[in-house]
């Protein structure tokens, strides 16, 4: 089996390069001329540039308030039914190939643990997909939290939210590595997903408990630019906080020094992807180590300041005989102690993939390791697994079709 279907960004690329070649889609007004006469979506834009926009129409500014209330606030899904525009207006907006455009769950897969996987597809011209997770009851990483106590049958949730279509970073572990890097998603692909499940759920925002976590298809620090566009219409279009959302990186480190400098009523959770006690075995089970090592990488999340009682999560995936030895977990305690961080370790039982050589960790071993780093101080939970029948399960998610 071909194991590197789609061409591979190669590390010998500048960071610089890595992170600006799609730029964000709240910048320029001026690309709304798309190849094939497309429709072009409003879904993306933030008050600011659909203000502006409207005052191109000739219309007054507050309008583009408007708007931004209808796609963000009230989850409309087409311009028609932004009522609070004259129905001149509407149809004028829709004349000239304005959309709503807010991607769209296009199958949903259920687990038996309630879990439920999308595939999203982000325009109706566009083959590509995305994957997007929902986890009724969290992933299990955040023991100690309080239950929200509405009335739902769920108490508190978290979306996994997929950041580009493929990957290029190619972890050996990880099913979504299979597919390469086809595309970047732009700020409003990014943050539609979320959008699109919390109406499915009928979330209240304010109201009901929802965590996001960065962690679905790609790597969120090689599409900086539109990673935190979608982040700033969550936080400012949308209401949701950012210290109720998590980015996971695979250790971009240019990608981390721009992020400590985001400002703090903007800027997510921060977890770095370890997955191994040492250079010689993450560099193999993630050859990015290669270009920037753990030493290097523990030096720029330094730099990211911390809210009170935050703390930084290191994610570890448990592969058997490979990460989840006695020795590993005494050298990771070393690891995290070294780093003088306010940490976490997220504990991740590998999920199995199809074509990935790895093997499961049994129960007893994960058990183990997780009493090793807390006898050796270190805060430490052991992430559930959700969704594993339905490849819903860190690590698997891939084009749905391929692997239903
Ligand atoms: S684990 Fe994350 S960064 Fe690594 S290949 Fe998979 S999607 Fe990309």
């Amino acid at each position: 089996m071909n194991r590197e279907p789609f061409p591979r960004l190669r590390w010998n690329l500048t960071p610089r390069t890595f992170m600006t070649e799609s730029p964000s889609q709240l910048v320029p007004l001026d690309a709304r001329e798309r190849p094939g006469g497309c429709k072009e979506p409003l879904f993306g834009y933030d008050t600011a540039a659909l203000a502006k926009m409207m005052a191109g129409q000739r219309e007054p500014e507050w309008r583009g308030k408007q708007i931004a209330e209808a796609i963000y606030r009230q989850w409309v899904k087409e311009i028609s039914e932004i009522t609070t525009l004259p129905s001149l207006l509407r149809e004028k907006l829709a004349t000239e190939g304005w959309r709503v455009g807010r991607p769209r769950i296009s199958q949903a897969f259920r687990s038996i643990d309630g879990t439920e996987r999308y595939l999203v597809q982000c325009a109706p011209d566009d083959p590509l997909t995305v994957e997007t997770v929902w986890m009724p009851e969290g992933d299990g990483s955040e023991a100690g939290e309080e239950a929200s106590g509405n009335s739902k049958d769920w108490r508190r949730a978290t979306i996994c939210v997929s950041s580009q279509v493929g990957c290029a970073v190619n972890c050996q572990f990880c099913l979504t590595a299979k597919l390469g890097l086809q595309r970047n998603l732009t700020a409003g692909e990014i943050a539609g997903q979320v959008v699109e499940v919390l109406d499915r759920h009928e979330v209240g925002v304010g109201r009901d408990r929802v965590n996001l976590v960065f962690m679905g298809m790609g790597e969120p620090f090689l599409n900086y630019d539109n990673f935190m566009g979608a982040v700033g219409l969550l936080v400012r279009e949308v209401g949701l906080s950012p210290q109720r959302m998590t980015v996971s990186t695979s250790g971009i480190v240019p990608g981390i020094e721009r992020f400590a400098l985001e400002p703090e009523d903007l800027r997510p959770r921060l977890a770095i992807s370890l997955n191994a006690p040492n250079d010689r075995i993450r560099g193999e089970v993630m050859p990015i180590n290669r270009k920037w090592s753990i030493a290097q990488v523990v030096d720029a999340v330094r730099s990211v300041p911390l809210r009170p009682r935050e703390r930084v999560t290191f994610e570890y995936v448990l592969l058997a005989g490979v990460t989840d030895r006695a020795e590993d977990a005494r050298e990771l305690a070393r690891l995290v102690r070294r780093t003088g961080l306010a940490a976490k370790v997220n504990l991740i039982a590998w999920n199995p993939g199809p074509g990935i050589d790895y093997a499961m960790p049994a129960p007893a071993t994960v058990e183990a390791f997780h009493r090793a780093l807390m006898g050796e101080g270190i805060a430490a939970f052991i992430r559930q697994p959700r969704g594993r029948d339905i490849f819903a399960a860190c690590g698997q998610l891939k084009r749905t079709v391929e692997t239903s």
